[in-house]
């Protein structure tokens, strides 16, 4: 019999925090949870679910104007957002009861309130307080917003899925992935849409050549970039809409300004001070090699530790930790050649060294690159261009990174990544016989390097 209520406690039913507590109690462990706001965690209730489900409503605008080439009369259209909105919350309802099945029918002790650390082995929830021989912090992450005249106008990731009316004119601020997956949604679903950001390039991480085509595709689109500038301040007029005063002097009036400048960990009122729980500077907790934190019974996985905020990431962290501590694995997360996409339009996939990337690392490279209008495109009317791009290391002949801008980017990077950590050479590449007609058997007919 255990000293303890529980043998594990998780804070936060979000990715990484599901998955451990569902695993742990199938191993047999005796598992308690507690979540305080979203049940499945950000990305099934204000992340990854829902923005994609409103990426394929934005789609339908360009795919209806791409119809007529192919015959089809599709005069008529038109948007309603509380139809594609409501529609969402109830599957997003549908997910956080599956959620509950998931974690209840697998033996775990759901509790639903804000939990706190009161000791290495205690949690509080609401007037309740539960030990446990270990604790896993999994809270997740938070918009970051910062300080400025008229914040109380601006919405962030969180509002955004649950919006009254939608906007006629949009402003989305912030050069991260977030920010430009909103800024096609916005333009797509048929608002006016500008994106603001202080740098002179969004998507910083990227491959340069990936973010200037982009930019190119976004404006395309209809999304008007504003690039190295950014908001002084966000001021309600007397009809109700926005005046947002950039740093250049200009104005833009908007029915909603959303901010997408970034997530911290979501720490508050967390306790971490009450065991002196060691953090970065921007709260992240730090962790060890086993995602234990200085105080050794409490471990962190997901987004609070700040190493690469993706869903597959924290559920990968869950999984290893679990596997760890009760099935004595080593932690075998590889942080390598992970596989993203940002879901803008068109959509981009990668995986692996950016060209910047691979010169830092003085690899000699060639570059294989190839633009081009999809087959699609050669009668849809759509000016949309699609960009293919592999970086090879001369040495050894091995890929070391691809990249795409074009449909279905992500999907087709997906299957990409798996050659890459099976460390694929240009030369499997070149003996692949493509698919065709396809856009990714361009991938495997790339033949001349571009000359640098
Ligand atoms: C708009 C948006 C789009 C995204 N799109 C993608 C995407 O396309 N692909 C992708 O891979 N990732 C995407 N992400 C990132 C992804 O959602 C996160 O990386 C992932 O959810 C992290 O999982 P986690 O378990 O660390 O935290 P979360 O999923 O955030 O779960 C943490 C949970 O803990 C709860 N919690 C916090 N504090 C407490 C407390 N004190 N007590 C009780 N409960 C608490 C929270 O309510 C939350 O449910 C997106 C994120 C956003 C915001």
């Amino acid at each position: 019999m255990s000293a303890y209520d529980f043998d594990l406690f998780v804070i936060g039913a979000g990715s990484g925090g599901v998955r451990a507590a569902r695993m742990a109690a199938a191993m047999g462990v005796k598992v308690g949870i507690t979540e305080d706001k979203y049940l499945g965690g950000t990305c099934v209730n204000v992340g990854c679910v829902p923005k994609k489900l409103f990426v394929y409503a934005s789609h339908y605008g360009e795919d209806f104007h791409d119809a007529k080439g192919f015959g089809w009369n599709v005069e008529g259209t038109s948007f309603d957002w509380p139809t594609l909105r409501d529609n969402k919350n109830a599957e997003i309802q549908r997910l956080n009861g599956i959620y509950r099945n998931l974690l209840v029918n697998s033996g775990c002790t759901l509790i639903e309130g804000h939990g706190s650390l009161v000791d290495e082995h205690t949690v509080k929830v609401g007037d309740s307080t539960y030990t446990a021989e270990r604790i896993l912090v999994a809270v997740g992450g938070w918009p970051f917003v910062p300080d400025i005249p008229g914040k109380e106008h601006i919405i962030s990731s969180n509002e955004v899925f649950y919006l009254d009316e939608f906007p006629k004119r949009a402003v989305v601020v912030g050069g991260g992935y977030i920010a430009v997956e909103f800024a096609g949604i916005f333009a797509g679903l048929g608002a006016q849409t500008s994106l603001i950001y202080r740098g002179d390039m969004f998507l910083r991480g990227f491959d340069n050549d990936v973010r200037e085509f982009t930019a190119a595709e976004v404006a395309k689109k209809g999304v008007d970039l504003k690039f190295s500038v950014n908001v002084e301040a966000v001021e309600k007029q007397a009809d109700g809409s926005l005046r947002v005063s950039l740093t250049d002097g200009s104005t833009i009036d908007a029915d909603c300004v959303m901010y997408a400048t970034g997530r911290v960990p979501r720490v508050e009122g967390l306790g971490l001070e009450n065991l002196g729980i060691e953090q970065q500077a921007n709260g992240a907790i730090i962790v060890n090699d086993t995602f234990q934190t200085n105080v050794p019974s409490v471990y962190a996985v997901g987004d609070v530790i700040d190493r690469i905020q993706l869903t597959p990431v924290a559920l990968a962290e869950g999984m290893a930790l679990v596997k760890h501590l009760y099935q004595g694995q080593d932690i075998n997360v590889d942080y390598n050649l992970i596989p993203t996409a940002v879901f803008c339009q068109p959509n981009i996939g990668t995986v692996g060294l950016t060209e910047e990337q691979a010169r830092a690392q003085n690899h000699d490279i060639d570059i294989y690159r190839s633009e081009f209008r999809a087959m699609k495109h050669t009668i849809s009317g759509s000016e949309e261009r699609t960009l293919m791009k592999m970086i090879v290391d001369k040495a050894t002949d091995k890929v070391l990174g691809v990249h795409m801008v074009g449909p279905d980017a992500g999907e087709i990077i997906q299957g990409i990544g798996i050659a890459l950590k099976a460390g694929a050479t240009k030369a499997v590449f070149d003996s692949t016989i493509g698919i065709h007609p396809t856009a990714a058997e361009e991938f495997v007919t790339m033949r001349e390097p571009v000359k640098q």
